[in-house]
């Protein structure tokens, strides 16, 4: 059984089928026939962003009279679903639907309008920054300051590995608004690149797989960013900011895993099929049947504990645990399973002509991002002990 004849999940409306259908179109013409050419160039066309915006494909739950698809957040799974199932991990669309999450769960209304309807249309392309060179988990250590002049606040210090980083229009900073205030010394501080003297972008990092991802450091050198530019306008809130949206944010790359997962079984049923050697197919070998059927059973069980998150999502919000349990637990697995892939593709399954091993690189980084496997566990473990959960990137 392929992804195409699968039922819908049970968490899915009519509405969110149609999206679905929207998406797949949209990704098996605007994506596919891209993939290798993005490699190669180090980014996605900027154009991209406008053609999803025109389908309605970005920011689902930005409101109709703002420009958005005014859709349930939803919708962003399912959208980023089809992504994955063409084997991009190019497109920086889950963290530019991140950044858009901040603003409708924290932005004032004044911020609202004045970046979701370009963030909807494509026009404006958003990206997150929290690592910085010396801390990635322990964001509580950040060094990069906003510190309050006026009507500006003045951003000092770099960040690094940011996603979009070549390319955002909008940069959402994580910095120390007051570096003695304890847990309330982080604040969101929304910076406009093209309106930032003293902003500077690093080169595009030569990352080991996800070549078409723009991914940079990020400079900052007394940048003036007015003062209405803090996100939800009260300073000191950045890590609750953060701790509210981080489990939503690995929710989605709990999706993605399974996107990724179900392209690289297909890619590889496909050239088991073909592919023959001591007279027979390769897909005709007990051991091959053995390793798609471990592959296959791996995906049915991510996808039934993705849809239990979802569900529990959409009937109040994934608690910090769970989210943790479904990024650290789907993202190992989707890690074994490309593995498995590839040994079935055997010497080929090394050479970059074939998909999946461009996926082999690519998947390694998504036990890293959006928090480390090590860090998922820390967080688990906590609900054991009485603490509360804090915030790690
Ligand atoms: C492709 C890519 C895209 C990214 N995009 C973004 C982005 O858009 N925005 C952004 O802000 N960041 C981004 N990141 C950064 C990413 O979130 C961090 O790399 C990640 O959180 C880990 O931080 P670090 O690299 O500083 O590793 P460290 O925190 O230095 O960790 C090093 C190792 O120590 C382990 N470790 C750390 N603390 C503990 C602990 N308490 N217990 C046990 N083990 C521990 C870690 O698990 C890891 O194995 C991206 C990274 C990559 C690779």
């Amino acid at each position: 059984m392929t992804h195409e004849n699968l039922p819908p999940r049970p968490w899915m409306t009519e509405d969110m089928t149609l999206t679905q259908e929207t998406a797949r179109k949209f990704c098996d013409a605007e994506i596919t026939p891209n993939i290798e050419r993005w490699n190669k160039q180090g980014r996605v066309d900027r154009d991209l962003w406008i053609k999803a915006g025109k389908f309605g494909l970005i920011g689902a739950a930005i409101p109709s009279e703002l420009g958005g698809p005014g859709c349930a957040p939803a919708h962003d799974m399912v959208i980023l679903l089809e992504q994955a199932r063409t084997g991009d991990l190019g497109w920086g669309l889950g963290i530019h639907n991140i950044v858009i999450t901040y603003l409708l769960d924290h932005g004032t209304p004044a911020q609202k309008e004045r970046w979701l309807p370009k963030l909807a249309s494509g026009e404006m392309v958003a990206a997150l920054a929290m690592t910085e060179p010396s801390a990635g988990s322990d964001l509580r250590n950040i060094r990069t300051t906003a510190i309050r002049d006026g009507d500006h606040y003045r951003l000092n210090g770099s960040k690094i590995f940011i996603t979009n980083g070549q390319t955002a229009d909008l940069i959402c900073v994580a910095a120390k608004t007051d570096r003695n205030a304890g847990s309330k010394a982080i604040s969101l501080i929304l910076m406009e690149a093209a309106k930032a003297p003293g902003f500077r972008r690093g080169r595009n990092l030569d990352k080991i797989g996800m070549k078409s991802q723009d991914t940079s450091e990020l400079f900052f050198d007394d940048v003036e960013v007015p003062a209405e530019n803090l996100l939800g306008g009260e300073e000191g809130r950045g890590l609750y900011q953060l701790m509210d949206q981080l489990p939503w944010e690995r929710l989605l790359i709990g999706v993605r895993a399974l996107g990724l997962s179900e392209y690289a079984f297909d890619q590889t049923l496909r050239y088991v099929q073909d592919r023959q050697a001591f007279g027979q197919r390769i897909v005709d070998f007990q051991n091959t049947q053995f390793k798609l059927a471990e592959v296959k059973t791996k995906i049915e069980v991510m996808r039934g504990f993705l849809d239990s998150c979802i569900m529990q999502h959409m009937n109040g919000g994934i608690d910090v645990t769970m989210a943790a349990m479904i990024k650290w637990w789907s993202t190992e697995t989707l890690v074994q399973i490309v593995d498995d892939c590839v040994q079935l593709h055997g010497g080929y399954g090394y050479m970059l002509e074939y998909p999946i091993a461009r996926l082999y690189a690519d998947v390694r980084a998504q036990r890293i991002y959006g928090g480390t496997t090590e860090i998922m566990k820390m967080l688990i473990g906590r609900s054991f002990t009485g603490k509360k959960p804090g915030a790690a990137g």
